[in-house]
């Protein structure tokens, strides 16, 4: 069986995919429906649109 891919790989791409995310929507700053996500589990530390 090949070995699971790295949880680096996996934390990249979930940054990428969350860029994405924030990218797509119309704000400037970020706000909760971009860079606060209800399944991250983390809701009460909003990620900086500046620390990408
Ligand atoms: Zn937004």
């Amino acid at each position: 069986m090949q070995a699971s891919r790295s949880g680096f790989e996996l934390a990249a791409e979930w940054v990428r995919a969350t860029a994405e995310a924030i990218e797509a929507c119309s704000c400037s700053d970020g706000c909760p429906s971009c860079v606060q996500s209800p399944k991250c589990g983390n809701r009460n530390s909003p990620l900086s649109k500046q620390g990408r």
